[in-house]
């Protein structure tokens, strides 16, 4: 599953590409033709992503809502664009790009008041403007869930997967199994803020890198992590690997349905 800063760094792209521009917009799979047809020849006005939720903004108020789920896929490429596999659910062409999307869970064609209700229930997003950190606090500091639950909890936080989370909770050095009442409001604009830089880092380089400089292969001479995910960080999956900080083991454990990471050291109860 990807994590927010993927989707916001889609909004990009799509927008660099299609935007400001009139679009061939077809369904070759057939799953969303009908939609496609309304569209076609449209122009990709806007596009943003609140979470893991992409909105393509159509005209004055039309909207493609889509969500990649664990299967989804994104692909753009140059024009000319190849005959589309019967696999691609939405294809966005001009005279210089194509996209193709497949396997979302979601692709819809959505007016405003839908898409508005689909933000009502997405707790504040780190990498958008609007958003209130202070919202989300007020359900952290009310909860007996564990804060590595409440983070995976996109009614809470949106965008937020199970690499920030893990990242995020060990730079601050808290235990993931901390109810989220005993976090101090302290803790969390500190947790928020650095999402927010992660984050936003993250959209940039379009890969998760989130230990500090001098903890970096090079100052610590070390080799550089090696794992398809890419990205330098402290515990995502290093499970039995030695902390870059104390040198203790790094431990996993299942939480919220995914594997979490966290070290014991550094981040005790
Ligand atoms: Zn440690």
């Amino acid at each position: 599953m990807p994590e927010g800063h993927t989707i916001h760094r889609l909004a990009e792209d799509y927008l660099a590409s299609f935007g400001g521009r009139p679009a061939h917009v077809t369904s070759p799979q057939g799953k969303f033709t009908d939609a496609a047809a309304l569209l076609d020849g449209a122009e990709l006005t806007t596009a943003e992503a609140h979470g893991k939720h992409l909105f393509l903004g159509f005209r004055a108020a039309d909207w493609i809502h889509i969500h990649l789920g664990l299967f989804g896929k994104v692909d753009f490429g140059d024009a000319p664009a190849p005959p589309p596999t019967d696999t691609v659910r939405l294809r966005l062409a001009n005279n210089t790009a194509f996209v193709d999307l497949r396997g979302p869970t979601t692709c819809a064609l959505i007016m405003d008041t839908e898409k508005q209700a689909i933000h009502d229930r997405l707790g504040p997003d780190p990498l958008r403007p609007d958003a209130d950190p202070a919202a989300a606090y007020r359900r952290v500091s009310r909860s007996r869930t564990t804060i590595a639950a409440l983070l995976m909890d996109q009614k809470i936080i949106s965008g937020v997967g199970n690499v920030y989370r893990a990242e995020v909770l060990f730079r601050h050095g808290i235990d993931p199994y901390r109810a989220g009442k005993d976090l101090t409001s302290t803790e969390w604009d500190a947790i928020w803020t650095d999402l927010v830089e992660l984050m936003r880092e993250g959209v940039r380089n379009n890969r998760i890198d989130t230990v500090r400089p001098e903890h970096a292969p090079e100052a610590m001479g070390r080799p550089p992590r090696v794992d398809d995910h890419g990205g330098e960080v402290y515990v995502y999956r290093r499970a039995n690997l030695p902390c870059h900080i104390c040198g203790g083991e790094i431990r996993t454990a299942d939480l919220a349905a995914r594997n979490l990471f966290w070290c014991p050291t550094c981040q005790k109860p």
